[in-house]
């Protein structure tokens, strides 16, 4: 295996790993990659907990997602659950078009403990139905650190000091740092690399919210089940946009019967309105920027959007709202970073940090996965730096860009359905097909 840049740290230091900072998918995705490859890999994850809490939402399981797992999962366990076809409802909930189209739906916290037994042997249930990754020679040593909130990156000429907060048992923090070749930045939207690299890039809230939550599969009713159950299937009313399918149930368990229908619900509320200001308070009082995650919407402000679904939903979606006990809110945003590589390629930003599209777009996770595959790519020296930044800075920007069309048009344009039938289509291009604009490469030859 080729050493380039001089990352290929096998057998060194714990020092000499490559440093991952933020251990969701994105972060995931690298170490896993490159513990096959192998690299040596530390993740440096600031929730304080050995595992991320699942929110237990649906993820649509993009090209490069499923081509993944198929080049590095070894623990054999089916990772999606088909979509067969499209249907489009109007608001009696009647279908008013449909079409063949397979899909594979996942789950967030399938694709996680997936990716965990993968990379640092974590066991859970939801290996079920595959096994837990044997050992071998020349994988690279990995490192899930937890409790890890990095607060700094500085440039020290070859290597790069990583500086963050470790969480002691007692509950207070200590200061540490590690140096490293690489760091690979995967902490997400609100990415604090990003914002120490690109000060004056900030993450705009786009003038609505999505609501999410899931219901089993055997509560809901037949008529919805009818439209959800392995199907993709959406609504478009003035202002809103909701659609459902099904994804696996507990434990990642994808036998019928015990999957789950999951809901996403994009509503307009204006910045600063009185409405965002009571979703986005949580049950302790607190104004939460982006996030209200499961079980901390207020009583009063579930309520709220209870009535809404029932006013403007069709009444398959407005009997999951009704029905969901999980329910979330995320204020949608927008964020891109000029480039990938800083710090004379001593750090590049990955998967949400260095694009957080909008979700129509269901391409966040794909995004992680096809940076990571490019990147390992660059390391073992079989395409050269030119060529990744070209090919994952013109796919974020593409990407982004249309993610902010089709939601505005969407959400603040009443247009015939055809209309956003076709949107939904153009995201449906596979990755390999898509064709570049010319602004998307401008400037990238001199990074
Ligand atoms: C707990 C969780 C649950 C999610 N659930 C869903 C879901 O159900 N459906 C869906 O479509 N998407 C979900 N997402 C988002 C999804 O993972 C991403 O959109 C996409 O997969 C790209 O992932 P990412 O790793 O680039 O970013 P993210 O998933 O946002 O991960 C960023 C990670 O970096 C960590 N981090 C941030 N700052 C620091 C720091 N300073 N130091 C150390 N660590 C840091 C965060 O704690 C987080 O774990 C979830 C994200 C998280 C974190």
């Amino acid at each position: 295996m080729n050493a380039v840049n001089g990352t290929h740290s096998n057998g060194e230091s714990e020092n000499e790993d490559i440093v991952i900072v933020g251990g969701s998918l994105g972060g995931l995705f690298a170490g896993v990659a490159l513990k096959c490859h192998g690299y040596n890999t530390t993740i440096l994850e600031r929730t304080n907990q050995f595992l991320l809490e699942n929110q237990g939402a649906g993820v649509v399981a993009g090209g490069d997602t499923i081509e993944f797992f198929e080049k590095y999962d070894r623990t054999g366990k089916p990772v999606a659950v088909p979509s067969y076809k499209r249907l489009y409802l109007n608001q009696k909930g009647d279908i008013i078009h449909e079409k063949v189209n397979r899909q594979n739906m996942t789950s967030w916290d399938l694709l996680y403990y997936l990716l965990r037994a993968n990379y640092d042997r974590v066991d859970s249930a939801y290996l079920e139905g595959g096994k837990l990754p044997d050992k071998r020679p020349s994988d690279g040593t990995v490192n899930y650190r937890y409790g890890c909130t990095v607060t700094n990156i500085v440039d020290e000429g070859s290597r790069v000091r990583v500086h963050f907060k470790r969480k002691i048992e007692d509950g207070s923090e200590v200061d540490e740092s590690l140096t490293t070749r690489l760091v690979i930045a995967a902490d997400g939207p609100s990415s604090t690399i990003r914002s120490i690299l690109e000060p004056s890039v900030k993450r705009n809230y786009a003038g609505y919210v999505v609501i999410r939550g899931t219901v089993p599969e055997l509560e809901a009713s037949q008529k919805a089940l009818e439209v959800f159950r392995e199907r993709f299937c959406f609504f478009h009313g003035p202002g809103i946009q909701n659609l459902t399918y099904t994804i696996a149930g507990e434990n990642g368990n994808t036998s019928p019967g015990h999957r789950l229908l999951n809901f996403v619900w994009y509503a307009n509320f204006p910045d600063g309105s009185e409405e965002l200001e009571r979703i986005m308070t949580d049950k302790d009082g607190r104004r939460r920027k982006v996030t209200i995650p499961p079980g901390m919407i207020t009583w009063d402000a579930w309520e709220m959007l209870k009535s809404k679904a029932s006013d403007k939903l069709p009444p398959q979606m407005a009997e999951m709202a009704h029905k969901s006990k999980n329910p979330f809110v995320q204020c949608i945003t927008d964020v891109t970073s000029p480039q990938n590589f800083y710090m004379d390629s001593k750090v590049v930003l990955i998967g949400d940090a260095l694009a957080g599209f909008r979700p129509h777009t269901v391409a966040s996770t794909s995004q992680a996965a096809f940076d990571v595959m490019g990147l390992v790519e660059w390391l073992d020296g079989n395409i050269d730096r030119r060529q990744y930044v070209k090919q994952t800075m013109q796919y974020a920007r593409l990407v982004q860009s249309r993610g902010v069309h089709i939601g505005n048009r969407s959400q603040f344009e009443s247009l015939p359905i055809e209309d956003y039938i076709e949107d939904r289509n153009m995201m449906s291009i596979p990755r390999r097909d898509l064709v570049y604009p010319d602004w998307t490469a401008e400037g990238l030859d001199s990074m």
